[in-house]
C-alpha cells in the first residue's frame, strides 16, 4: 500500500506554466469537473495556467467544481 501510494503521488503533475515573476509555477494541478480545465488555483492573474482562483472558482466556465487532476 505505502509503494502504490508513492507511486501515485510521484505520478501527479505539477503545473508548468509561468508566473508573474517568470519562475516556473509547479502549483498543484487541478481539474474542473464541469467544462473539464485543467490548470492550478492561484490570485488571479499570477500564472500562464491557472484554472481556478483562490475562492475555487474555475475562470473558464465559473462553476465551483475544483477536484484534484491525478
Ligand atoms: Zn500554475
Ligand atoms: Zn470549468
Amino acid at each position: 500500500m505505502a509503494l502504490a501510494y508513492d507511486q501515485l503521488k510521484t505520478a501527479l503533475s505539477l503545473c508548468t506554466g509561468t508566473r508573474k515573476a517568470g519562475q516556473q509555477c509547479n502549483g498543484t494541478l487541478y481539474l474542473c469537473g464541469e467544462c473539464g480545465a485543467r490548470g492550478c488555483k492561484q490570485n488571479q492573474g499570477t500564472c500562464t495556467e491557472q484554472a481556478f482562483d483562490v475562492l475555487d472558482k474555475c475562470i473558464k466556465c465559473g462553476a465551483h467544481a475544483m477536484q484534484v487532476a491525478g
